[in-house]
């Protein structure tokens, strides 16, 4: 039986990211997905380079998508110099309209150094903003598809076997190591095994991680074909968002539903999306609908990803729980967890994720 480095269990952009950082410091990895590659809750995120609310975000989750702001980039270029695939990174900025918090926004701007506009100049008048809308003009957004196609070309010519349509069904655990994973009947082992199965991650694990509470939370978006593109920025309120993309499309998003593993998409969501929209862009109202889609985001308690290795076990690892920002903080996950594996100091300390409930309680009563 072949023994690789490293197994990683799901394909989405947490794993890709994380198969493709150790493959090219030179480990062999097999990358197991139960079905294509990037085709859950990352094929159906919109790319916005920023968290909903930065205002308000877990300081270690803050500190890790600063990075991944900070680097992606860097990481675009080098994917695009290997694949010749263009995920469409843009510096498109963020306009943010929640008046309520719009005071919240400047002091942590300017705690930050971080550039906004309380003036947002060469608005078409068919967008009607408050009063009080602020811009962020450094936050740039991706077409996460293209970045999956990227990722998955370029894990092609690196040393990672890809398992695609491949259901692991068991971990086999003996004296606190994961020795093999199984599937099909079939069965794989690595030195080490790393879940990043999104908000399947805790069944693949299953009672060895009851500590956490990771689960799915359903988002549903839209993809509508306006007869003019005149927004060149994306437009936050609250949990909706229009992201303007190069080519005309306009995605409207997106719906927080707490049900299970349930992906259906509903007329209702429809109304409710088309409806902000409208209220800012009113043509948005009778726009051509291209596509209506949905994913299952990865949601902890604690508001952060869980990084690190599993309590109890020597060899088994997750990266997982990133909720609205997997996108954003995929590449720096990656990096962080790599990091740990070869011994270098990174650019966070990576306990700051850990999967100990208690070092969280620790972090909220200080
Ligand atoms: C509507 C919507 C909009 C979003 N917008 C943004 C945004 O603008 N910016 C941003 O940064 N983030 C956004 N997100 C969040 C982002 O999509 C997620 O945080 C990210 O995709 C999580 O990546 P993942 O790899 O952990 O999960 P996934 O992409 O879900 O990947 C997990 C993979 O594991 C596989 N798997 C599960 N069980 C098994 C098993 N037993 N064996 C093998 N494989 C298995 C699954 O098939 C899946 O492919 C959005 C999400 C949604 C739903």
């Amino acid at each position: 039986m072949t023994k690789y480095d490293f197994i990683i269990i799901g394909g989405g952009i947490i794993g890709m990211t994380t198969a493709r950082e150790l493959a090219v410091r030179g480990a062999s990895v097999a990358l197991i997905e139960k079905g294509e590659l990037g085709k859950e809750s990352s094929w159906a995120a919109g790319g916005i380079l920023s968290s909903m609310r930065p205002w308000t975000e877990n300081p270690a989750s803050a500190e890790l998508s600063e990075h991944g702001k900070m680097h992606y980039p860097q990481y675009i270029n080098s994917l695009f110099d290997e694949t010749g695939i263009d995920p469409e990174y843009v510096k498109s900025g963020l306009i943010i309209i929640e008046a309520e918090h719009i005071a919240n926004i400047k002091h942590w701007a300017r705690s930050k150094c971080i550039k906004v506009n309380e003036k947002i100049e060469n608005l078409s008048t068919e967008i009607e903003l408050a009063e009080e809308a602020v811009l962020l003009p450094e936050i740039a957004q991706l077409r996460p598809p293209r970045l999956i196609k990227a990722l998955r070309k370029s894990l092609k010519q690196l040393p990672v076997s890809l398992f695609e349509n491949t259901n692991i069904t068991n971990l086999v655990t003996r004296d606190g190591r994961c020795e093999q994973v199984e599937f099909n009947g079939a069965k794989l082992s690595a030195e080490s095994v790393i879940v990043t199965a999104g908000a399947w991650s805790k069944l693949v694990l299953g009672d060895r991680f009851n500590i956490m509470n990771i689960r799915p939370i359903h988002g549903q978006m839209m993809c509508v074909k306006p007869t003019e593109s005149v927004l060149q920025s994306i437009i936050l309120d609250g949990g909706h968002y229009l992201i303007p993309r190069l080519d005309g499309y306009v995605l409207i998003g997106s719906t927080m539903e707490d049900i299970g593993f349930n992906k259906e998409t509903t007329k209702r969501a429809q109304e409710e999306l088309r409806d902000w929209a409208a209220s800012v862009w009113p043509s948005l109202k009778s726009a051509p609908l291209v596509k209506h889609w949905s994913g299952l985001r990865p949601s902890t308690d604690t508001e952060k990803p869980v990084i690190g290795p599993v309590p109890g076990y020597k060899n088994l690892y997750i990266s997982t729980g990133h909720f609205r920002k997997g996108i954003l903080q995929a590449p720096s996950s990656a990096k962080l967890l790599a990091d740990l594996f070869s011994g270098n100091s990174s650019f966070m300390d990576i306990d700051k994720f850990s999967i100990n409930r208690q070092a969280d309680l620790t972090e909220i009563e200080r």
